[in-house]
């Protein structure tokens, strides 16, 4: 026979020693202790099945009868009520054997102490408060039996509904009209299920109507306790708790999280919470509908590991973007960076995330924050860019630009021993007369004609550019002296054999060229620069049409 020190029904326990101690001098077979609410709290002698079911009779005041157990008839000997200090009962133990007889004195008074002991421990333990909270929490008992459809109900259920204990009939079919019509035929198809043996117990939400004519939210959770040998449920025993407010609260706190989403999911962008686990996994627990637009992916595609955002992410600023979450991180300062995304028929677009990052009690890193897209913004940055930097007319770099591009051309020279590089100055010869005799606007056709032949004319490691009226200068990488005069002369050859076509009428150019070398102890791009314009100077002195170095 089962006690409740077996591990199963361990947390009942406590009780048990004294159960047992209490079970000899009185001679009883079995012992049980149970709460106000029907909870066995302990029992001795006897199964937990049957333990239980007493404990439920002892709740609704109906524990005078024998009980039925498969160990034969068990006939409560005598029962001694557990009471608080303010006189609400806690409970009761009570001793039964296989026959009904009166205690003597000795016996009751053993019962009566064991009982002080156990009102005494109960007051203190863990079970004896939650005994007193369940009274206070609105839960009430009810026990039914089956086939005859009598359903009783312990005082604390029918206070849940704002009834007396007297106002309550017993029949199960005046507890369905309590139910809520739209749940009734869930709450029976649940009955149903667990009648059937589908389901180890019973347990449903649903609303029962309260005397006052509203409905409450109750839990209920019940079991069969005892089946006839075809195994059809002969009696259930169960609880119901008012869940009325856990509801309201619950619900609160949905339309909170909706409000939330639509939120998020109104703001332009992908609203996210970004973790990353001490494992270096990276994951998001929450991503806002925008999810779709800007990595073209769905919520549960990202949430559980962000190494699939590798696959979109342009491969050249996958490891910027990874060394920026790192420093963001390692600092705990706010994230923000710009990457490019490819998505499937998209094409390429810039992405720009914002968040703060906040550490985690584990080691996680958890960032909150928006990633837009800026790809409209980074085209017009893009065009103001070329704006900003390409001469209108010819669309050569522009004096400012090319003063940039020959400091960084300076700076390879200095750093290698090997790479060198000239630079030509290069001046229209006579271009006022063309200004005079045809107008500014074939002046101007003329200048677009020089640049497209000098654009063609270099080769991928040059840069030329319009530094200013006629006068445009080239760099050329990896060449000296010798090389330039032979490009320079090409240059001029080109010009001779391309004069500008106005009509049917030849417009000839040619050019003046002064040639220096960049050195490695110039101190400045500006000086090269100068060498090469005296050399200019000479080559319009000597006669233009020329090529002078320096
Ligand atoms: P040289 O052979 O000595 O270089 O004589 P040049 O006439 O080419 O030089 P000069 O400096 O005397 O005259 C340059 C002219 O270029 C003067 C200016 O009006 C003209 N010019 C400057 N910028 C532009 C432009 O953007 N378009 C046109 N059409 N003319 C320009
Ligand atoms: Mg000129
Ligand atoms: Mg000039």
């Amino acid at each position: 026979m089962r006690t409740s020190s077996d591990p199963e029904v361990q947390e009942y326990g406590r009780f048990d020693s004294l159960l047992r101690l209490v079970r000899s001098p009185i001679g009883a077979v079995a012992a049980l202790l149970a709460d106000a609410h029907g909870r066995l709290l302990g029992f001795d002698g006897l199964t937990h099945e049957a333990a239980q079911s007493f404990a439920t009779l002892l709740c609704l005041n109906a524990a005078s009868a024998p009980l039925r157990s498969r160990e034969g008839d068990l006939h409560p000997l005598g029962t001694a009520v557990l009471r608080a200090a303010d006189g609400a009962t806690l409970g009761w133990l009570c001793v039964l054997d296989h026959q009904p007889r009166t205690l003597d004195s000795a016996a009751q008074s053993v019962l009566g102490d064991a009982a002080g002991i156990a009102q005494e421990l109960l007051c203190r333990t863990d079970e004896g408060c939650l005994a007193l909270a369940i009274a206070g929490s609105g839960t009430g008992v009810w026990d039914r039996h089956v086939p005859s459809g009598e359903i009783h109900y312990s005082s604390g259920w029918k206070a849940l509904l704002g009834y007396a204990d007297h106002e309550i009939g017993n029949r199960i079919d005046d507890a369905y009209v309590r139910v809520h019509p739209d749940d009734l035929a869930y709450v029976q198809a649940t009955i149903s299920a667990h009648f059937e043996g589908r389901t180890p117990a019973y347990e449903v939400e649903h609303r029962l109507r309260h005397k006052a004519g509203h409905y409450i939210w109750v839990c209920s959770r019940g079991k069969v306790v005892e089946r006839d040998d075809a195994g059809r449920p002969l009696r259930m025993i169960g609880t119901t708790t008012d869940v009325t407010t856990l509801r309201g609260v619950s619900e609160q706190l949905r339309q909170n999280v909706e409000l939330l989403t639509d939120l998020t999911d109104e703001i332009p962008g992908m609203v996210f919470q970004f973790r990353n686990l001490p494992d270096g996994t990276g994951t998001f627990p929450y991503v806002s509908a925008g999810v779709a637009d800007i990595f073209g992916m769905t919520a549960e595609q990202i949430s559980g590991n962000s190494a699939v955002l590798h696959e979109v992410v342009q491969a050249d600023d996958l490891p910027a973007l990874l060394a920026s979450l790192e420093i963001s991180a390692a600092t705990l300062r706010p994230w923000r960076h710009e990457f490019r995304v490819q998505l499937r028929g998209r094409g390429t677009l810039w992405r720009l995330g914002n968040a703060q990052p906040k550490r985690l009690d584990d080691g996680s890193v958890i960032w909150h924050g928006l990633i837009t897209d800026v790809t409209e913004r980074k085209r017009i940055e893009a065009e103001l860019q070329v704006l900003a930097t390409t001469d209108f007319l010819t669309q050569l770099p522009n004096r400012r630009h090319f003063m940039q591009l020959i400091e960084a051309e300076m700076g390879r020279v200095q750093r290698s021993t090997t790479h060198g590089a000239a630079i030509l100055m290069c001046d229209l010869d006579h271009f006022k007369a063309i200004n005079d005799r045809w107008g500014h606007g074939v002046g101007d056709e003329a200048l677009r004609h020089f640049a497209i032949i000098l654009g063609r004319a270099i080769r991928r490691i040059d840069f030329a550019g319009r530094m200013g009226g006629e006068e445009f200068a080239v760099v050329l990488g990896d060449a000296d002296v010798a090389s330039a005069v032979i490009f320079a002369r090409r240059l001029q050859q080109q010009l001779a054999d391309q004069p500008l076509l106005l009509g049917c009428e030849q417009i000839p150019l040619s050019i003046s060229i002064g040639i220096a070398t960049l050195q490695v102890d110039d101190v400045s791009a500006e000086a090269a620069l100068s060498r090469s314009d005296s050399a200019l100077y000479r080559a319009k002195q000597n006669g233009r049409n020329r090529i002078e170095c320096h």
